[in-house]
């Protein structure tokens, strides 16, 4: 998303921000404007941007949202409107868990864990202290900032491990393969421009599907062979979110 958007974005003017949902209006109000946008980054999963204005703009699109650039359909769900001098910058979100959070001065903390796609040097030592399963450590932001439901299955695919074991008991290798794969898998579907399911929530912000889902092995296949030995794949609940994994390959 950021990559799309830094050259709509960055040096324009935000001319008008315009809330189509209460719960974001007060963010909508709080926003400066006109100024011109400095830059545009991603922390995690957040998409932040700071004015001239002195101001940071601190958005989530989450589970069902995304950020489109230019027109949408009429019948998306679009909740918030930046104007900008060359277009319109949009959230679109039909089940309104999304954020946007609007803070002054410096870059706000957002109290996450180092970056995913950063050096991952500090990872074993990490792992090795926790007992939580390791696609939930996966996901934890706190922890290690980036991974999402559906990269968190297939790194843990891709690594041979279970999903399910306890953090602290995986082996060297197991951890280190895990370690490599993190970014493998991140690049991988970062050049794909993300995962586009089924109900086609997620698109760039230009509109277009991603394509990482061709490349997907485990994730939303329950019941499907897996890619490398056959086995009907699995799926389960850990921490109310769907882990798909392969009974056979993963132990
Ligand atoms: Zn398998």
């Amino acid at each position: 998303m950021v990559r799309f958007l830094r050259p709509c974005v960055e040096d324009e003017t935000l001319e008008e921000v315009v809330a189509y949902d209460g719960v974001l209006s007060a963010s909508a109000k709080k926003t400066r404007a006109p100024a011109r946008v400095e830059l545009i980054k991603r922390r995690g999963k957040y998409v932040l941007f700071r004015s001239d204005a002195g101001q940071w703009s601190v958005i989530h699109p989450r589970m069902s949202g995304r950020l489109a650039w230019g027109r949408v359909d009429a019948t998306d769900h679009v909740r918030m409107l930046w104007r900008f001098s060359g277009g319109e910058l949009r959230l679109v979100d039909q089940r309104r868990l999304g954020t946007v959070v609007v803070h002054e001065g410096a870059e706000p903390n957002l109290r996450l864990g180092p970056e995913a796609l950063d050096e991952l040097d500090w990872l074993p030592r990490a792992v090795a202290q926790s007992r939580m399963p390791i696609k939930v450590w996966l996901m934890d932001q706190r922890k290690i900032a980036g991974i999402g439901n559906i990269y968190a299955s297939e790194i843990c695919f891709r690594a041979g491990v279970d999903p399910r074991r306890p953090a602290r008991e995986l082996s060297e290798e197991e951890v280190e393969r895990l370690t490599k794969l993190i970014p493998t898998v991140l690049e991988e579907a970062i050049a794909s421009q993300g995962t586009t399911l089924g109900d086609g929530r997620y698109r760039q912000p230009g509109g277009a599907p991603g394509s990482f889902t061709a490349q997907l092995a485990v994730y939303g296949r329950e019941g499907a062979p897996c890619p490398v030995c056959g086995a009907s794949l699995v799926r389960f609940v850990q921490s109310a979110r769907s882990t798909f994994s392969c009974p056979r390959c993963q132990c």
